[in-house]
């Protein structure tokens, strides 16, 4: 069965900081221009693909 997980594409994304902000997990880490998620810290409630305005964070499953 293939994990799901959320990716954040640093090309796209334009460091608004929304995403940091409502992540319950602290999964988001954004450092000048690159963005991240962790995935070990993920708890996949979606909040930061509902939030983001530009659509940025995906889901892999
Ligand atoms: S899905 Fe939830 S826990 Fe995972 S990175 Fe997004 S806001 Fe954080
Ligand atoms: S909310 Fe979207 S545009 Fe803003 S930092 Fe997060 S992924 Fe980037």
């Amino acid at each position: 069965m293939a994990e799901t997980t959320i990716t954040i594409d640093s090309e796209r994304c334009d460091f608004c900081g929304t995403c940091v902000a409502v992540c319950p997990a602290d999964a988001i880490e954004l450092k000048e221009s690159t963005i991240r998620v962790d995935k070990e810290a993920c708890t996949l409630c979606y909040h930061c693909v509902n939030i983001c305005p530009l659509g940025v964070p995906e889901v892999h499953s």
